[in-house]
């Protein structure tokens, strides 16, 4: 079936507000057969996963399907990008891979990615997991304390053979080889091989469970084949041993960028929900209503997320530009990657929450979609390059002269002024830091990193957008949104009052405002958002689904209320 046929397919135009009831097993069994779905519908083939993917690879995470069950995009993205597209980088060394790569991206088997431990998050590179290179060859894979346990990986038994992609620490020959990934299979889809345990941890809540997992390895045999890459020792030093390890978790980076651009189909479908459940919620007497889209404050964060994502869109398009162009050194790459990602996602989390909140008493269920999309970005927030973690390296480094990023193609737009006073602001407060991991360092310019770099992704997005020739109604509303994030910086560095700023906002909305249902047409996103606050229709058949308590049709033969005598 093709990608754009699945939302009208059985297996996703199910009930939403059924689904939220389903036990733990049958939901998780429910989003893995979706993720299988999404990636035989694109049907990968090994070229789409190199270290340059394809289109189809970045297609995949926009798709709005991705969205319609948070655990299916999570198992389809490590399926697709984690495990494919690491093994891939090692096939030409190591051909035998290309078996265990197709029956990947095929699906017959589920992959999983164990990078982080519960001990050792952000800090992976300090992991506990240890492989032993055994004399007679091959390796002894270990989990030496409870700190070392590979946390999050959906690595417990579900009805599917599984395998891993395991980063432990290469011991032997008193050398030092730094952290290296392993293929382990785990489990044949009932039970897992000798040697591995997991605990299944309970339900995130508030969007469509995933078996995240505690996974252990008990002096697990691996064969020599099982390495990826050459048993080369590393030169002494920590920082071989950094750029070891950020080479070994590259798709990783791969994965923020991929991962930051589900923001997109989630800016769309939250603005697509609260613009119709607007349009059609009616306040007023019966015989002269008026629907709710008409209040500045229901209107505006549709509008605005509608032009954000638009403008993304040509951000996004930018982005995988400079991701994929072989001239850009490997850590720019991920500096443009960690910026995408933390602009786009606060976007898109700005707008799940206020939008949610417009729907009223119904945006509090799961069902209304937005609140339970609030809690899968959450996720993406973290995975594949935390975003806090992300912007603290990205602004340490461009502080530090370590690199830069292309400069603003329009450099006397307001969005490019901000963003060269925010760096300014930060460049005079590290002249006061002893060091960059220092005390001043960590009070005063930690803080202050995400709102760095959003600074620049907000730039970016806007010149991108410039440059695709968007409509002027789009960037306007976009940059008066961008600039709302920061009003008291326009205040002083561009001598805007907060009523020069309102007004320049005003004129964006007024003129975004008559362009509202042509907009929200043009996402395309309806068959992805079928829930029951869509329109008076879909309320009613959600309504007459509902499980009902009703009073006996024949008189109850005890009178509870006697008359008094
Ligand atoms: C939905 C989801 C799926 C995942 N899937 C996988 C998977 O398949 N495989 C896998 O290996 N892992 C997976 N993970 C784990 C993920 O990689 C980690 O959650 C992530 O690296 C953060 O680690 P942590 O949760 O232990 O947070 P911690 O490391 O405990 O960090 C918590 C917070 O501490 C602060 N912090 C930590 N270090 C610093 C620092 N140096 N400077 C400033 N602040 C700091 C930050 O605020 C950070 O957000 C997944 C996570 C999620 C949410």
């Amino acid at each position: 079936m093709r990608a754009d046929q699945l939302p009208y397919s059985s297996l996703f135009s199910g009930s939403r507000a059924t689904e939220v009831n389903l036990p733990f097993e049958k939901s998780v069994q429910l989003s893995l057969e979706r993720a299988k779905a999404i990636v035989q519908s694109y049907a990968f083939q090994i070229e789409d996963v190199l270290e340059t993917p394809s289109a189809a690879l970045w297609n995949m995470h926009i798709d709005p399907i991705m969205l319609i069950d948070g655990g299916a995009a999570t198992y389809a993205s490590i399926q697709v990008n984690l495990t494919a597209g690491t093994l891939s980088e090692y096939l030409k060394g190591q051909p035998y891979l290309r078996k265990t790569i197709e029956d990947i991206l095929a699906f017959r088997v589920l992959a999983h990615y164990c990078l982080t431990e519960v001990g050792h998050g952000l800090d992976a590179i300090n992991m506990e997991t240890v492989a032993l290179a055994l004399p007679e060859g091959g390796f002894d894979l270990h989990t030496p304390s409870e700190s070392a346990a590979k946390m999050m990986p959906p690595t417990s038994p579900i009805g599917m053979p599984s395998v891993a992609i395991v980063f432990a620490k290469l011991q032997g020959d008193k050398q030092n080889y730094g952290i290296r990934p392993f293929v382990v299979p785990l489990s044949d889809g009932s039970k897992l091989f000798h040697g591995i345990r997991t605990r299944v941890l309970p339900m995130r809540g508030g969007s469509a469970p995933v078996n995240h997992s505690l996974t252990y390895f008990n002096h697990v045999k691996l064969p020599q084949s099982a390495l990826l890459g050459p048993m080369n020792s590393l030169p002494p030093g920590a920082e071989a041993e950094r750029q070891n390890f950020l080479a070994v978790i590259w798709r990783a980076a791969t994965g923020a960028l991929a991962l930051g651009g589900m923001g997109i189909s989630a800016l769309e479908r939250a603005a697509y929900i609260a613009g119709r459940y607007s349009q059609h919620r009616m306040i007023g007497s019966v015989a002269n209503p008026s629907p709710i889209i008409q209040f500045r404050t229901q209107h505006t964060p549709v509008l605005v997320a509608l032009a954000q994502a638009m403008v993304s869109k040509e951000f996004w398009k930018f982005s995988i530009r400079m991701f994929t162009d072989p001239s850009v050194e490997h850590r720019v790459k991920h500096a443009y990657a960690a910026v995408f990602k933390a602009t786009v996602i606060h976007h898109s989390q700005t707008a799940n929450l206020e939008l949610s909140e417009r729907l009223g008493a119904r945006g509090l269920f799961q069902f209304s979609d937005i609140v339970s999309q609030y809690n899968v970005v959450r996720g993406i927030s973290i995975a594949e390059g935390d975003i806090l973690g992300l912007c603290i390296r990205l602004v340490s480094e461009l502080l530090l002269g370590r690199y830069s990023l292309l400069p603003s193609t329009n450099p006397s737009s307001l969005l490019a002024r901000h963003e060269s006073g925010v760096f300014s602001e930060l460049k005079d407060l590290l002249k006061q830091a002893d060091h960059h991991r220092g005390d001043t360092f960590n009070r005063f310019i930690l803080p202050q990193c995400e709102r760095m770099v959003r600074a620049i992704g907000h730039r970016m997005a806007f010149d991108a957008a410039v440059s695709a020739g968007l409509d002027s109604r789009v960037t306007d509303l976009y940059l008066a949104s961008a600039m709302k994030q920061d009003a008291a910086w326009y205040i002083l560095g561009a001598h805007l009052t907060l009523t020069d700023q309102y007004i320049q906002e005003d004129r964006a909305i007024q003129a975004a405002l008559p362009y509202l249902n042509e907009w929200l047409e043009a996402t395309d996103v309806g068959p992805y958002v079928q829930n029951p606050v869509l329109s008076p229709q879909h309320w009613q058949s959600f309504v007459e689904k509902l499980p009902v308590h009703e009073a006996p049709r024949v008189r109850a033969s005890v009178d509870f209320f006697p008359a008094r005598l």
